[in-house]
């Protein structure tokens, strides 16, 4: 996974709703990074049914506009390829 930075001091993120570094409320990005991943793993799920491409597509995408990493570039460039029937 990505490593999540602080967006306000750019500290590594240790997994705690506060930043050590500035105090700034990390649960936002949080919540993100979760439904990021929720919807990746329904992306995944969807691809291996064929019947539910433009599903897992759309999914892919929602993950990838809402945190992206290599693993969520990765995974809609499946889906994409998934959606067109190639
Ligand atoms: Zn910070």
């Amino acid at each position: 996974m990505t490593e999540l930075i602080c967006p306000t001091c750019r500290a590594q993120w240790r997994s705690v709703a506060t930043c050590a570094r500035c105090g700034t409320d990390l649960l936002p990005l949080m919540r993100l990074a979760a439904r990021a991943h929720a919807l990746r793993e329904e992306a995944c799920a969807a691809l291996l049914d064929p019947s539910r491409a433009a599903q897992a597509l759309n999914a892919a995408q929602a993950a990838h506009r809402l945190h992206q990493t290599p693993r969520s570039s990765a995974l809609l460039a499946l889906a994409i390829v998934a959606a067109a029937g190639v």
